[in-house]
């Protein structure tokens, strides 16, 4: 299974591919937890990209399409698929996604795209709060850890992204309908586009994309 989950910051792409990696056994790559790596590390190139999130604007297409090819061309965690999770981002990288997948013979099977209430999005995004050790995401009123600010999986203590806070999500909003609204566009006319309600819990989010990935498997087998 290959296939890259689209939708604005906040539509629940980060949360379902958490829920359904081990289900299928395969990879999350999020090209947002890749650069919060990075800026872990405190490098020049971090520093230069700790600016860009925390304004909300995009880090380069070089820089990203680099990081996903090294993903997909040759981390053994890739073997049984993957989720590609807020990538691409820009009809940039989704042609340079195709160029590295068609030459390593390997097509995506589809794309997942998933919107949801601006609302409902601003809720998601200021009540959320991501583990600092194992990136595991809870929400202060939806799904709040049992100890307050301690994670629940490995009791890491638990954090505000930099960039949730109502003015730098309006911009991320703003550069998602500029930027990468148009790659819903790109797969469609490719007839690779599925749609999912990013308004559903994740749950329901989860049941309603196992049933796609089914039904395009039976699609695929006659
Ligand atoms: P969200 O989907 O909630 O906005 P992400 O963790 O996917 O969060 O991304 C956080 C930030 O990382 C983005 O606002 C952007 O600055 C940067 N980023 C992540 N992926 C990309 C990408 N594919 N291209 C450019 N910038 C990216
Ligand atoms: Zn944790």
């Amino acid at each position: 299974m290959k296939i890259v989950l689209l939708g604005p910051p906040g539509a629940g792409k980060g949360s379902l591919a958490g829920l359904l990696k081990d289900q299928f056994s395969v990879a999350h790559i999020s090209t947002g937890d890749m650069l919060r790596d990075e800026m872990k590390t405190g490098s020049a190139l971090g520093v230069e990209i700790k600016s860009l999130i925390e304004k909300g604007a995009l880090v380069s297409d070089e820089l990203v399409i680099r990081l996903v090819e090294q993903k997909v061309s040759k981390d053994p965690s890739v073997a049984k698929g993957y989720m590609l999770d807020g990538f691409p981002r820009t009809v940039a990288q989704a042609e340079a996604l195709d160029v590295m997948l068609t030459r390593l013979g390997k097509p995506l099977d589809f794309a997942l795209c998933m919107e949801a209430d601006t609302n409902l999005i601003l809720k998601r995004l200021t009540g959320r709060r991501v583990c600092k050790k194992c990136g595991a995401i809870f929400h202060l009123i939806n799904k709040p850890s049992k100890v307050l600010g301690v994670c629940d999986e490995c009791q890491g203590e638990l954090c505000q992204r930099a960039d949730d806070n109502e003015e730098t999500i309006k911009k991320r909003m703003d550069v998602y309908y500029a930027s990468t609204q148009p790659i819903i566009d790109y797969y469609a006319k490719q007839q690779k586009l599925k749609r999912l309600d990013g308004n559903l819990e994740t749950v329901d989010l989860c049941e309603a994309l196992v049933k796609i990935i089914d039904e395009n498997k039976s699609a695929h087998s006659h």
